[in-house]
């Protein structure tokens, strides 16, 4: 759940629930405990001022870093859609993967880089103040804000994949093996280790009495192993589906329903018969809609008899067909969005066959099981 703030340069900026509480527990714990422990003697309201500039500093910052690798995006030509502020930074939604090792290094490498540039320059801003008497508080603020894009330029360099070090070295890699498949797979297995590294790190920390530290490290080691796995993952599908017609993975000329049947004999003589659970209804040759085991199970029994397949059938729409030009990773992409795990393949407004999510799925843990030794 994210909610829009700002719009710059084309690209949408929005802030994650999850990073709205992180940031109100970091603002809480600067303004209680970490300003009156370094700058002592100042009132509780210059504390959670100092807090509330330092905040708007680190999203600041965070931004910053993800405009970074949009801007070096867009003009690559890699179309962009939004920048979203999360748990543990930003994430910038590309729309697709970059074209070249080159493309891939400039864009992953723009954001720390961004982050050091603007460490240098928040270190050096507090320097300056510091040396002026009245404004040394604040200099204290800028010290802080440094300090934090030296971290985040020095975590997201960590060799990690979905990281950006993790890219620096995949697009490495890519370059000089030429096989973004293999580059993609020993990145992932780097970014993998690191997160267990990290998550050990973190029980240690636990037993050794700092239980919140420790749980964080838990956190973020847990989150860069998923991010790793579903990095391969979407690599795998996009090559196995990306520009694979329809044609290969549909069945084609699917047993068709008349509308005219009551629900009795569609059970009787259709999903008791053929085993299937969802069925085409083709009036004349006319494809009018779709049903299946869900919409005789939300029939009540007594009424089976009476009712007819017309009444219960979801009717045609975009949300149920797809068509025949369409790949398969179309197909997927339909289904994900829709909900459905069955798809109508049509012609010209004709059925041609039927695409089912498991079809596709065995077949992409076929490929895994044969390729992913
Ligand atoms: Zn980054």
């Amino acid at each position: 759940m994210n909610i829009r703030i700002f719009r710059i340069l084309g690209i949408d900026i929005k802030v994650d629930i999850s990073w709205a509480l992180i940031a109100t527990f970091i603002a809480w714990a600067l303004a209680q405990g970490v300003f009156p422990r370094l700058y002592e003697g100042l009132s509780p309201f210059a504390y959670w001022w100092m807090a509330l500039t330092a905040i708007i500093g680190l999203a600041l910052s965070i931004i910053l870093h993800e405009l970074a690798h949009s801007l070096v995006a867009k003009f690559l030509g890699l179309p962009l859609k939004s920048i979203t502020l999360f748990v543990f930074g930003g994430i910038a939604e590309l729309e697709a993967e970059p074209k070249s090792p080159l493309a891939e290094f400039a864009m992953a490498i723009a954001g720390p880089l961004m982050s050091v540039a603007l460490a240098v320059l928040f270190g050096w801003t507090a320097a300056n103040l510091a040396a002026v008497e009245m404004l040394s508080t604040i200099s204290k603020v800028f010290e802080y804000l440094a300090l934090i894009n030296w971290v985040l330029a020095a975590f997201n360099m960590l060799p990690a994949l979905p990281l950006d070090g993790g890219r620096v070295f995949r697009s490495i890699v890519w370059a000089l093996t030429g096989d973004l498949t293999g580059a993609t797979r020993i990145s992932a297995k780097l970014g993998m280790a690191f997160a267990t590294a990290i998550m050990i790190l973190g029980v240690f920390w636990a037993l050794l009495g700092q239980f919140a530290a420790g749980l964080w490290w838990i956190l973020i080691g847990l989150f860069i192993r998923s991010a790793a796995a579903s990095t391969v993952y979407q690599e795998l599908m996009q090559r196995v589906f990306k520009g694979a017609p329809l044609r290969e993975f549909m069945s084609a000329d699917p047993i068709t329903v008349p509308p005219g049947i009551t629900v009795s004999k569609l059970v009787e003589d259709y999903i008791y018969e053929y085993h299937f659970d969802l069925f085409p209804v083709v009036s004349e040759t006319r494809l009018v809609g779709a049903v299946g085991l869900k919409e005789t199970k939300n029939t009540h029994r007594d009424n089976w008899a009476t009712t007819k397949v017309s009444d219960i059938m979801v009717p045609i729409s975009d949300e149920i067909t797809i068509d025949i030009s369409a790949d398969a990773m179309d197909a997927l992409k339909k289904m994900h969005s829709s909900k459905h795990s069955r798809l109508l393949v049509t012609d010209k407004g004709n059925l041609v066959g039927m695409i089912a999510l498991k079809d596709l799925l065995d077949l992409l843990s076929l490929k895994m099981a044969l390729e992913g030794r």
